[in-house]
């Protein structure tokens, strides 16, 4: 699949956070955030790993007590002794500036703090207490993401700009001076940081709401008023596919404007067993990267093309293929990642008929179309356009995929990727 070049990203401040640039052009890097007590040092560990072994490139935590603000140093330590070198965020709200008052190690251990400017404090204690986390930030030379959430916006500022609303000859809707109100905070916190001694090129914003339309007019507004880097997704977005959807809506629409550095999307688990809990998480990794997989802006891993079945496929061999194949991929690009530059661009074809799969598969790197109901069970398989067998019998699946694999190995092999 070709990159699409029709995206202009729009020109933003680089920040490095820990080793990961974000903004100024580079790309849009994908990120989560745990839901373990960060208390927990081993459940938090293995969580962590799990989401950058699945990708996630920097990853969020919860800093809400001394005693999660004292694990965080030693959560790095173990990560960095696992080889997992995935930069840690803070996620403070309320009694941030105490904590990193009491445990400044908390704040050398991550690459950058996220701050609510909505949960810092109220009157004329908010101002110290941000300053406390912003001259922490500075000093040791830490990024921050300046974070405002609808659910939590300031509500002083609300009160004041509503006030002001009101008094105009022709007031704005309450909704509009509401996304007017998120935009200021997070514009007047970056310059206050500023101020502070924070520079600009350290400075993330973000405004998050949890509707799409709302959200798509807060980040056109932002984006058109500032060029820090901006931190794009769809607050408590929700479960299942309803999550899925509505993030892919906000976010997409506003990727292909140019908009948006670094994403999360931000999706409630499914419930499960307890085993599986840290694989349901990075779901969230997956989708933030098939979301910018299937627009063309970055290739994380091979993906499958498949036709949705009809009438003329009535046994699920071809699902099954499909989805064989895809979990197969998937499992594969933590080794192939290092071996291989370029196999996270491959398309895999797998079709259910005669109909389209021929054409589709010819579209594909390698593609399949396996026989519909009533033809002749028979399987074509093309590589760059061209058929080169005709698979049959009960051993389909694992000679298509060692056929995969070939061409992996020919096409890929020659050129290897640098460690990440
Ligand atoms: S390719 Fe064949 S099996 Fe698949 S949806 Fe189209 S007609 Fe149905």
């Amino acid at each position: 699949m070709s990159l699409n070049n029709a995206i202009v990203r729009r020109p933003t401040c680089r920040v490095l956070v820990g080793h990961v640039p974000v903004g100024g052009g580079a790309p849009v890097v994908v990120q989560s955030m745990t839901n373990t007590d960060t208390a927990d040092i081993a459940g938090t560990v293995a969580q962590v790993h799990a989401l950058w072994q699945a990708g996630s490139e920097l990853v969020r935590l919860t800093v809400n007590t001394e005693e999660t603000a004292r694990a965080v140093p030693v959560i790095r330590e173990k990560l960095d002794a696992l080889g997992c070198n995935v930069p840690l965020i803070g996620d403070f709200h309320f009694n941030g500036h105490r904590l990193i008052k009491a445990v400044p190690e908390c704040a050398e251990a991550l690459a950058k703090l996220r701050i609510n400017p909505g949960n810092v404090g109220r009157g004329v204690k908010k101002d110290e207490q941000f300053a406390t986390l912003i001259e922490a930030a500075a000093r040791y030379g830490k990024a921050v993401r300046i974070g405002v959430n609808w659910g939590s916006l300031d509500p002083e500022l609300l009160a004041r700009m509503m006030d002001e609303n009101a008094k105009r000859p022709k007031p704005h809707a309450p909704e509009e001076v509401m996304r007017n109100a998120l935009i200021t905070s997070a514009l007047d916190s970056a310059a206050r940081a500023v101020e502070l001694g924070l520079p600009a090129n350290r400075i993330i914003l973000s405004c998050k709401l949890s509707g799409v339309q709302d959200l798509i007019k807060v980040y056109r507004d932002l984006a058109a008023r500032s060029d820090y880097a901006l931190h794009l997704g769809l607050t408590e977005a929700g479960m299942g596919s309803k999550g899925i959807v509505a993030s892919t809506a906000a976010l997409a629409i506003l990727m292909q404007e140019g908009i948006g550095d670094t994403i999360r999307v931000s999706l409630t688990p499914q419930p499960g067993p307890v085993e599986s809990h840290n694989d349901r998480r990075t779901t969230e990794v997956q989708v933030a990267q098939e979301i910018l997989q299937v627009m063309g802006i970055r290739s994380f891993t091979p993906l499958v093309t498949a036709c949705p079945g009809c009438g003329r496929t009535t046994s699920t061999v071809f699902q099954e293929l499909a989805q064989n194949i895809q979990n197969w991929l998937r499992t594969q690009m933590p080794i192939w990642r290092g071996q291989y530059a370029g196999v996270e661009s491959m398309n895999v074809a797998v079709m259910g008929c005669v109909v389209n799969g021929p054409g589709e598969s010819k579209h594909a790197n390698v593609g399949i179309s396996l026989p519909g109901t009533g033809e002749v069970p028979v399987a074509p398989v093309y590589v760059d356009g061209a058929k080169t067998v005709t698979l049959k019998g009960d051993a389909i699946a694992e000679e298509f995929q060692a056929i995969v694999e070939d061409y992996v190995e020919r096409t890929y092999g020659t050129k290897k990727n640098e460690p990440s």
